[in-house]
């Protein structure tokens, strides 16, 4: 999906943060997690997030999904102006706009692939049927599985395929590879990249795997809650291209 061009043919940022800031207040103590953030990411990017462990990734990403809100500084997704947005604005924006994906996969026990997809499917205004999605992902042979059948990084590719059956413009990760191996992380970083270039959803992931570098157009380095550096890649490849 291309941004809208300016007259001036310049690209328009699909977020755009300027001076973002975060404050998290703990009893007397405050804590900062950002500290003037400003960012632009444009639609279709696969854009990766490194950096330290409390260095404000999630903080970030949650703001951009309109999961938390800033203390400080202005964010907007196209239009919606994701600061100062009513509680029901961001509801609607997040439903309709944004799928999420997190180190747990939180999928539902009792319900198999196909079932836990169909789920958010159901409020989602022009959803994917969830064969599809799941197909997608690689998993069209276990659409009658339980999450107990599956393998941890099947079970996350269950949540990929549920967040990409909401057809969002926007997929948020945060350590979508967390809690799995080096080996079937690279696997969920794959079926990632290929959601992003076959479907042309803008993807944010957040990762220690500093490999999938090479499969992004752009790394976001953060630092102590400030955008340290941004390496472009301009000679990004499909994954099946590289060797990790
Ligand atoms: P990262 O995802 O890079 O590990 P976070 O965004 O989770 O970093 O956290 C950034 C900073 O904000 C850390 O110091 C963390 O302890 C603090 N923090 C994050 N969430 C909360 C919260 N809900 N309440 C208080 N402090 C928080
Ligand atoms: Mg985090």
């Amino acid at each position: 999906m291309a941004s809208p061009a300016r007259a001036d043919g310049e690209r328009i940022p699909a977020f755009e943060a300027r001076g973002l800031e975060k404050v998290y207040r703990m009893g007397e103590v405050d804590v900062p997690a950002l500290r003037g953030v400003d960012l632009e990411l444009y639609d279709g990017e696969l854009v990766v997030i490194l950096g330290p462990s409390g260095s404000g990734k999630s903080t970030l990403l949650n703001i951009l999904g309109g999961l938390d809100v800033p203390t400080g500084g202005r964010v907007r997704y196209r239009e919606h102006d994701l600061v100062g947005a009513s509680a029901r604005a961001l509801t609607r924006y997040r439903r309709e706009h944004v799928g999420f994906v997190f180190q747990l996969y939180n999928l539902v026990p009792s319900l198999t692939a196909r079932e836990n997809v169909a789920l958010a499917c159901e409020i989602a205004p022009d959803p994917m049927p969830a064969d599809e999605a799941l197909r997608r992902v690689g998993l069209g042979e276990r659409l009658d599985h339980f999450p107990s059948q599956l393998s941890g990084g099947e079970q996350q590719r269950v949540a990929i395929a549920r967040a990409v059956a909401k057809r969002p413009d926007v997929l948020l990760c945060d350590e979508p590879t967390g809690a799995l191996d080096a080996a079937t992380g690279r696997v969920v970083l794959e079926v990632l990249e290929q959601v992003n270039r076959e479907l042309g959803t803008t993807v944010v992931v957040i990762t220690h795997n500093a490999a999938i570098a090479a499969l992004a157009d752009r790394v976001v380095h953060v630092r102590d809650g400030r955008i340290a550096r941004v390496d472009h890649n301009a000679r990004r490849a499909p994954a099946a291209e590289i060797a990790w």
